[in-house]
């Protein structure tokens, strides 16, 4: 039987069963958050103690936290909440930000995926105060980290808002509010080890924000819909775990690190992308000479390995990604890259199984540059 290793992180992580039994403890209650009779108050309870989970693992305070569907949901929620100001957001932003206004202009990033911020600056001196910048935290195709606290100063400098995408950031490297000094902030659940479908935007309260789902006044009025209080309460249990988790990130590291290592011996020019600067620990994106992206994928998940080709966000479908593009990455780069993100419970082993299946592959499609490797 092929064994099944599971690289694909950054796409969903596990849910741990610690969150699972959470969540279970919440379904078999009954009880809306709204209501004010004794089950009411108890559903309440448990999603204003995931809030102070949530908020708690970004050193945010509770208020500030408001429960989204998820964190596609707290993008559009952000950028059509503010969408009468002129939005400057990255071209390596993940689509739900790039999508959700259709006043965005794109702002360059230099080879690695590092935003210019000299650029960005000169856009906010002419756009004179009324502009929203939106800058992610980390990539999620090559786990590139954009300066977002250099860039919240300098649009503060502007009278800009500032809104940082920290859905992969979170659980991987610190996130801390104060510290980032940004406006808004998106979070979800699932890529934390909590479930899929509940997600977070963290706001500045002073700032005025239209709701995007409109009706009842849930979410003081900033997200109507009756609260999802399972997911919400699986959620705070992730937020939870996960900051005892970040101490293991370090290990996860050097798994990546031995991938890539393991990798440049068998080919000493790949291209693994954003490598000289700053990047999520447990993700690497690469190119393999001559073996499409989608080929790689199902090849090695016919070897029981789960990577992905760029994003896998956009349901399977498999298109050239924009964030390479945006890289200036040239085809043959971008047609073979793929991302293998790592996380809880990854082995060495399984480092070097998977190191061991890329020689094969790599071998058969360039049989003259690995001589017997096949
Ligand atoms: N932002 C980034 C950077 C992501 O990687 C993703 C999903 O992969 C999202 C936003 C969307 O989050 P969700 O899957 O909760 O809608």
């Amino acid at each position: 039987m092929t064994r099944a290793i599971y690289f694909d992180h950054n796409a969903t992580t596990p849910v741990a069963a610690t969150v699972a039994d959470a969540i279970a403890g919440a379904l078999a209650l009954t009880g809306n958050a709204s209501s004010v009779h004794t089950a009411g108050r108890r559903a309440r309870q448990m999603v204003e103690e995931a809030r102070e989970k949530v908020a708690e693992l970004v050193g945010a305070s509770p208020a500030q936290i408001v429960f989204t569907g998820s964190g596609t949901e707290a993008n559009n929620l952000v950028l059509s909440g503010t969408a009468s100001r002129h939005i400057l957001a990255s071209a390596v932003e993940h689509d739900s930000v790039l999508a959700a206004a259709d006043n965005i202009e794109q702002m360059p990033v230099d080879g690695d995926g590092v935003i210019d911020v000299a650029a960005l600056a000169a856009r906010l001196s002419d756009l004179d105060g009324q502009a929203l910048v939106s800058v992610m935290l980390a990539n999620n195709e090559t786990g590139v980290i954009e300066p977002v606290a250099e860039i919240a100063r300098i649009a503060k400098e502007h009278g800009a808002l500032v809104h940082t995408d920290a859905v992969q950031a979170l659980g991987k490297i610190n996130v801390d509010w104060t510290d980032l000094g940004v406006d808004f902030m998106s979070l979800s659940a699932h890529k934390i080890g909590g479930p899929q479908g509940v997600g977070a935007l963290v706001i500045n309260e002073e700032i005025p924000l239209q709701s995007l789902i409109k009706g009842g006044g849930q979410e003081r009025s900033r997200r109507a819909g009756t609260e999802n209080v399972p997911g919400i309460v699986g959620f705070g249990a992730a937020a939870k775990l996960a900051a005892t988790n970040l101490d293991e990130i370090e290990e996860i590291k050097t798994l990546r690190d031995h991938l890539e290592s393991g990798i440049r011996t068998i080919a000493p020019d790949t291209v693994v992308f954003g490598e000289s600067v700053d990047r999520l620990p447990n993700t690497t994106c690469l190119s393999m000479p001559n073996v499409s992206s989608e080929t790689q994928v199902m090849k090695f998940d016919l070897t029981g390995i789960m990577v992905s080709a760029g994003s896998a966000c956009s349901s399977g479908k498999v298109q050239a990604s924009h964030v390479l593009k945006a890289m200036d990455v040239v085809e043959e780069f971008a047609s073979t890259a793929i991302r293998i993100s790592l996380g809880h419970g990854n082995t060495m082993d399984e480092v070097e199984h998977f190191v061991s299946q890329w020689r094969k592959m790599y071998a058969q499609a360039n049989p003259n540059k690995l001589k017997g490797a096949a």
